[in-house]
């Protein structure tokens, strides 16, 4: 048997969380004593997994998987994950990723934990460590069934280089029909902006900022720093931005290395969604504010003065 990781693309390309996937599932294939398998599904450069410990990839290649589809792609996984004989599957955090886990979980009668945010504190039994309460506490899951599928937290790893061969092999899965009832026709997109889900930088923005109009500054901020733009719950609702990018709870969780909130005054269910973030940085005129009791770095003061300040000091380096 071999560890299997769904090693998701993007256009082809694979990204950082990827890489800390397959550097995560390595740890445990070498504690289990065997090899690490990746399945991809249209991806290029499949070798460049090597390098993460990747002992060999079931290349699927299929126009009829361009675009995403959870069914679809859980049944490649599962297939993979029969050929394989693999009793652990893991999956990082992504959208599709976390679509795809619970639906291999149920075809291959596993046990499915998400959020899992260390390596396994016992093989057998199958124990992990995962966040729970919007990150506020930990539990310790046990997965009891023959096979388990496990989907790891974004950037609670990191990336560990362990070269292997990454042979590649053809993998050819039988597609289900009934799979393809719905189909993308286009897809379009934002081009040239760090998006939040991949963004290692997040700058974001709350009502404290007054009015679209002034978002500018974020956005230059953003700039320099090679980050994503974010924002409150009230900032989406009012329109003066997208509503892809409200944060917290019921909006995208973050978990960046660093994330600047300006103007946002920290109420529990905007923590909620931003608590796995690594340091946190509140700018706010209100030293009172809720967000200085959970932030790493705060600066009492006018956004409307500190941030131009700032981003012209960060434009130096
Ligand atoms: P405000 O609370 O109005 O805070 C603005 C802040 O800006 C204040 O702290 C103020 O001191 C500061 N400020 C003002 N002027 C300046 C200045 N010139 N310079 C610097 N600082 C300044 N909210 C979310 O964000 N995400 C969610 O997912 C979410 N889900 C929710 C779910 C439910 C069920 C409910 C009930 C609420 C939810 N909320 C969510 C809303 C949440 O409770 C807060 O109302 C919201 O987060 C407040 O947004 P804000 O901090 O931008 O605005």
């Amino acid at each position: 048997m071999s560890i299997l990781i769904y090693a998701e693309s993007v256009e082809g390309k694979f990204k950082k969380t990827t890489f800390e996937l397959a550097s995560y599932a390595k740890k445990i294939a070498t504690e289990a004593g065997t090899t690490l398998t990746a399945v991809t599904v249209n991806a290029e450069d499949e070798s460049a997994l090597g390098q993460y410990g990747v002992d060999k990839v079931l290349s699927v290649k299929s126009d009829k998987l361009k675009a995403f589809n959870a069914k679809a792609y859980s049944d490649v996984i599962k297939q993979a994950a029969e050929k394989e004989g693999s009793k652990i599957v893991v999956f990082t955090s992504t959208t599709d990723s976390l679509y795809t886990a619970p639906l291999v979980a149920v075809e291959l009668e596993a046990g499915f934990a998400s959020n899992v945010v260390a390596l396994p504190e016992s093989l057998s039994p199958f124990t992990v460590k995962r966040t729970a309460f919007s990150n506020k506490a930990f539990n310790i899951t046990e997965i009891s069934t023959d096979v388990k599928v496990i989907a790891i937290g974004k950037n609670s790893f990191g990336l560990e280089e362990a070269q292997a061969d990454a042979a590649v092999e053809e993998f050819s899965p039988s597609l289900n029909d009934n799979d393809f009832t719905i189909s993308v026709e286009n897809v379009e997109k934002v081009t040239g902006k760090v998006t939040i889900a991949d963004a290692e930088i997040v700058v974001s923005g709350g009502r404290g900022l007054k009015g679209p109009e002034n978002w500018g500054m974020i956005e230059e901020l953003a700039g320099v720093l090679g980050a994503a733009t974010a924002c409150s719950k009230p900032v989406s609702d009012l329109g003066w931005r997208p509503h892809s990018e409200h944060v917290g709870q019921t909006g995208k969780p973050v978990a960046s290395n660093l994330y600047i909130a300006v103007g946002i005054s920290g109420a529990i269910q905007h923590i909620a969604g931003i608590n796995a973030s690594k340091v946190k940085v509140v700018i706010n005129s209100d030293p009172e504010a809720p967000f200085f009791k959970v932030a790493d770095y705060g600066v009492v003061g006018d956004a409307f003065e500190i941030v131009p300040k700032l981003t012209e000091k960060l434009k130096e380096f």
